[in-house]
């Protein structure tokens, strides 16, 4: 019963400086999460002091407690939740932090009960139902709350992102000054928020909303007191390498300057990806080799749903206590459960003579990664464990290895 926790070893691995390579060298039987609570810090950090407004940590992108007291510990005292279950956690682990339920359509329970019971006072809306459903939630004996900050989540293009955040909510243009209006009654402060998609890879994205944020404030004719752009903010996958962050705040920021909005706005984001991506990956094992298909012992229902069903490609290298001379060649990975959707495409580049028994580092899945794991088909059990080395690529100057190289142990 214990023989896995043996062959893990994990219990008994040194606590000073250790990297992923020491993890690989212990044989781990499951896959194991490497986190790297420092590249969380550095995230946090940077958003903290560089972005020029308040950053929200959307929490859906990694829910993991240890990572929340990490944001917090860098000064991120505001956190985006988008359920019930979101608001509780966050209440639990950090009760001094500020909530603000950001998902556009809710259950009118939930809104009472994060409301009343966790002190949540923002709320995001699309539709005049919604506004409905939050004054009558937040309502009490017939009196209706004065201290709430309604944010109006405007539609914008998804055009410049990775993942399309367009079609499922936001307000029609044609709606948006009707429900300005109606939010500003209700409202003590009124936001307008929209969300450009995830990674998006351009500041124009920014910018393109800012225009309709300008549209919406001088067709509506109302003061505006909260402009929070959302999430978006990407990281450096294969393929997908950013221009620096510093020029998606710099575009932001003039735009936000050039509103018409009173001097004492806010300006807020909501970034989940770019704070957290670089917080974990995760060592799997090789079971078998089939020509360029390798059998890894993590997949589609684990940390790599995005790999497996929108085609993401995360940075990888194979570590292992033999040097290998030969080129690199591209596999595909398929995961450990028994169905056929339980393949990753890639391509991911390793060096050609990838075998069974061989470790792979799969990096960049702190974000949209470990948060998707589940227990399908008994394949859910990781070990996690705390590394000091650097994450394979890093959007915050980190030195970060070579990619797609191999790491002895
Ligand atoms: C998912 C989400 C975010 C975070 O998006 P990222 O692309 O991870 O930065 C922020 N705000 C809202 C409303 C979201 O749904």
């Amino acid at each position: 019963m214990h023989k896995h926790h043996r062959a893990l070893g994990l219990a008994s691995a040194p606590s000073g400086s250790r990297g992923a390579a020491a993890i690989a060298k212990m044989r781990p039987v499951q896959p194991v999460t490497l986190l790297r609570p420092h590249a969380a810090r550095r995230a946090a950090r940077f958003f903290v002091e560089k972005f020029p407004g308040r950053s929200l940590y959307a929490v859906k992108a990694n829910p993991s407690a240890d990572l929340l007291r990490i944001l917090w510990e860098e000064g991120v005292t505001h956190y985006d939740v988008a359920s019930i279950g979101e608001v509780r956690l966050v209440h639990e682990v950090l009760p001094e932090a500020i909530l603000c339920l950001m998902h556009p359509v809710k259950a009118e329970e939930a809104i009472a009960e994060a409301y009343f019971d966790h002190g949540v006072k923002t709320f995001s809306l699309d539709t005049i139902q919604e506004l409905e459903k939050i004054v009558r939630a937040t309502s009490k004996d017939g009196v209706a709350a004065s201290d709430l900050n309604l944010l109006v989540r405007i539609r914008v293009s998804s055009d410049h992102a990775k993942l399309s955040l367009a079609s499922k909510f936001g307000a029609e243009p044609s709606d948006v000054s009707s429900l300005l209006m109606a939010a500003r009654q209700a409202a003590d402060a009124l936001g307008i928020c929209f969300h450009v998609g995830s990674q998006a890879m351009t500041p124009a994205a920014f910018a393109e909303a800012m225009t309709l944020v300008r549209d919406a404030i001088i067709g509506a004719a109302v003061t505006v007191d909260i402009v929070d752009v959302g999430g978006g903010f990407p990281s450096s996958y294969p393929g997908m390498e950013p221009p620096p962050l510093e020029t998606y705040f710099a575009v932001i920021h003039q735009a936000f300057e050039a509103l018409p909005i009173s001097y004492s706005a806010e300006l807020w984001c909501e970034p989940g990806r770019a704070l957290c991506a670089e917080y974990a990956s995760v060592l799997v094992r090789v079971e078998k080799r089939r020509g360029d298909e390798l059998y890894i012992n993590d997949g589609a229902y684990g940390a790599l749903f995005d790999a497996a069903h929108i085609g993401w490609r995360y940075p990888v290298r194979l570590i292992r206590d033999t040097q290998s001379h030969v080129r690199p060649m591209k596999f595909s990975f398929y995961g450990p459960t028994c169905d056929d959707l339980d393949r990753m495409a890639g391509p991911f580049e390793l060096p050609s003579d990838v075998a069974w028994g061989d470790y792979i580092e799969i990096g960049m899945l702190g974000a949209y990664g470990c948060a998707m794991r589940t227990q399908f088909n008994g394949f859910g059990v990781v070990d996690s464990v705390v590394v000091e080395d650097e994450p394979m690529a890093s959007l915050y100057g980190a030195k970060t290895p070579r990619r797609s190289n191999i790491v002895k142990f």
